[in-house]
C-alpha cells in the first residue's frame, strides 16, 4: 500500500487560513482580491461551464467578486451590525480567534451565507509565495502581503430572485461574456472527468454551502440563527446585543462551550473482506445500487464505535460475516452532503454462510476471485457507468435525499459509456480487452475509494501478512 493515497474530493491545497475567519476586517479584504474565484450552488446544484459538443468535458464555472455582487447583499460582507450596511467595530485585540467569542465576529445578518474556502497559494506559479503563519497573526498586515487566489463558495436557492432574475444575472458574469454556456448541474448524476484540484475545492464548497444551508435554527433555543466566521460558524440570534428576547428562557448556548454547530462531517466506514487465502473479496449488491453492480460494503459510523467497531458491526448486518484483522487503507471526503469515507481491509472466513437478511440493506453479497474481479476491472464497460444508470441515479436522488442508508458511490472521474461503448463495438485500448459485450457484473471506479480498495487489492498493492491468517476473530473476552 502506498504510504498515503490520495482520493478524489481529498488533498485540498487550499490554506483555510481558519484562524482568521474571525477576523471581519481580514473577511472584508480578501473577499475584495480581484482575482478571487467563487463557486455558486442552486439548491446543491452546482454552477458549471458546459457545452453542446458531448466530448467537451463540463468543469465548474469559477465567478470573480465583481461578478457575483448582486448576489450578496449590502456591504460590509463581514461584521454586519443590526442595520443594513452598518459595521460593527471590532476593539482592539478582539481582531482574531480568542478565547472569548464574541457574537458579532464577522457575523452576517444581511444577504445569504458567504462561505470562505481558503486560499490557493501556489496559484501564481510560483511555490515560495506561501506565506510562513507568522505573516497571518496579524490580519491588517497579512492582506497585504497576501499572494494567491482566495476561493469562496455561496448558495443563490434563498435569494429572492426569480429564475428569469438568476439567469440575467449570470448572463452578465465574465464567462458568459466570454460566449461560455453557464448551467446548474446536479453533480452526483454527471460524471464530470472530476478529479484533482476542482474536485477537492468542490468537495469542501458542496458541504459547506449545505451546512449553511440546513443550519438556519438554532438546535438549543429553535430562535433564527446567523452566519460567522466566513461561514464555518452558525450562532443564534439570541445572543445578539441588540436582539429583545422579552421574557424568553435564555438559549443554552449563552451558557458553556458549544459545539452543535460546529460543521458536519458524518464518519462512514466502507470496507472489503479478504478470505483466508487472500484470493477472494467479499463484495455486495445494494438494494439501489444500478446495473449489476457490486461494491464495497458501507455503513455511518455510530456514537460511542470506533472505526474497528463500525467495520465489525456493519459487516455483520449486512453480510453476516464476522471479521477480524482490520486495517485501514485511506479516507476520502464525500461531498453529499459532507461523508467522511474511511477504507478498510478486513479478513473473514469465506467457508462461513453469508446472510443478508438481517438488515435487508444488501440484495446480494458474494465472494469473487481474483480472476473475476481483474476481467470485470479490465473491460471497457466494467467500471463505467451507462446513461440509464444515470438516470436511476437521479431519480434516486429527487425521490429520498438522506435516509441514512449509505448509497452507491459513482465514480466523478468517469465518464459514462457513449452508446458505442455500451455495445462494445468502441476502440479500445490495448489492456482493456472485452471478454465479451457485457461485463458479467460492474464495479465502482477509482474515482471512488470503493473502487481503490478493490483495485489495490486485485491488482496486489496491497498485502496481508500470512501470519494473520492465523489470528482469528477477537473474542469481546479479551478486552
Ligand atoms: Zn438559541
Amino acid at each position: 500500500m502506498p504510504e498515503t493515497h490520495v482520493n478524489t474530493f481529498g488533498g485540498s491545497p487550499l490554506n483555510r487560513l481558519s484562524w482568521l475567519r474571525p477576523s471581519q476586517s481580514f473577511m472584508n479584504a480578501i473577499v475584495h482580491v480581484p482575482n478571487s474565484r467563487w463557486l455558486l450552488f442552486n439548491a446543491g446544484q452546482t454552477l458549471m461551464i458546459s457545452s453542446d459538443d458531448r466530448s467537451v468535458k463540463p468543469a465548474l464555472a469559477y465567478l470573480s467578486t465583481r461578478d457575483v455582487k448582486p448576489f450578496l447583499g449590502p456591504e460590509p460582507y463581514f461584521g454586519q451590525g443590526k442595520e443594513p450596511g452598518e459595521l460593527v467595530v471590532e476593539k482592539d485585540g478582539e481582531s482574531h480567534a480568542h478565547p472569548q467569542h464574541s457574537p458579532t465576529e464577522a457575523a452576517r445578518h444581511h444577504g445569504i451565507p458567504i462561505v470562505f474556502l481558503g486560499l490557493h497559494e501556489k496559484e501564481s506559479g510560483d511555490n515560495s509565495v506561501a506565506l510562513p503563519s507568522s505573516e497571518f497573526t496579524n490580519p491588517d498586515e497579512a492582506i497585504k502581503k497576501l499572494q494567491g487566489t482566495p476561493y469562496f463558495a455561496v448558495e443563490v436557492a434563498d435569494l429572492e430572485h426569480t429564475q428569469d432574475d438568476l439567469e440575467k444575472l449570470l448572463s452578465e458574469t465574465g464567462p458568459s461574456k466570454e460566449g461560455k454556456k453557464l448551467s446548474w448541474v446536479e453533480p452526483r448524476t454527471l460524471m464530470m472527468g472530476f478529479d484533482g484540484f476542482p474536485a477537492a475545492v468542490f468537495a469542501s464548497a458542496r458541504s459547506m454551502v449545505d451546512w449553511n444551508q440546513r443550519n438556519k435554527f438554532c438546535p438549543g433555543c429553535g430562535s433564527p440563527t446567523y452566519s460567522m466566521w466566513g461561514g464555518w460558524k452558525v450562532a443564534c440570534k439570541t445572543l445578539l446585543p441588540w436582539t429583545d428576547n422579552g421574557n424568553k428562557k435564555p438559549c443554552p448556548t449563552t451558557k458553556g462551550l458549544h459545539n452543535f454547530t460546529h460543521p458536519r462531517t458524518d464518519g462512514v466506514v466502507i470496507m472489503i473482506a479478504i478470505d483466508e487465502t487472500g484470493e477472494k473479496v467479499l463484495l455486495g449488491r445494494g438494494r439501489r445500487f444500478p446495473g449489476k453492480f457490486y461494491s464495497a460494503l458501507a455503513g455511518f459510523i455510530e456514537p460511542g464505535e470506533s472505526f474497528e467497531d463500525a467495520v465489525v458491526r456493519e459487516m455483520w448486518e449486512e453480510a453476516g460475516v464476522h471479521v477480524w484483522n482490520i486495517k485501514y487503507h485511506s479516507g476520502q471526503p464525500w461531498p453529499y452532503p459532507a461523508n467522511l469515507m474511511v477504507g478498510f481491509y478486513a479478513r473473514a472466513d469465506s467457508t462461513k454462510p453469508i446472510r443478508t437478511d438481517l438488515d435487508n440493506e444488501l440484495v446480494d453479497a458474494r465472494w469473487f476471485t481474483r480472476e473475476e474481479i481483474l476481467a470485470v476491472i479490465n473491460h471497457v464497460g466494467g467500471t463505467r457507468f451507462r446513461h440509464a444508470d444515470l438516470k436511476k441515479i437521479a431519480e434516486d436522488i429527487d425521490g429520498r435525499s438522506n435516509t441514512g442508508e449509505t448509497k452507491a458511490q459513482t465514480d466523478p472521474t468517469s465518464k459514462a459509456l457513449t452508446p458505442a461503448e455500451s455495445k462494445g463495438s468502441a476502440p479500445q485500448q490495448e489492456r482493456r480487452k472485452s471478454v465479451a459485450d457485457e461485463p458479467p457484473f460492474r464495479l465502482p471506479g477509482t474515482g471512488a475509494i470503493a473502487g481503490v480498495l478493490v483495485r489495490d487489492w486485485a491488482e496486489g498493492r496491497i498485502s496481508f501478512p500470512p501470519e494473520d491468517l492465523k489470528a482469528g476473530p477477537i473474542h469481546k473476552g479479551n478486552l
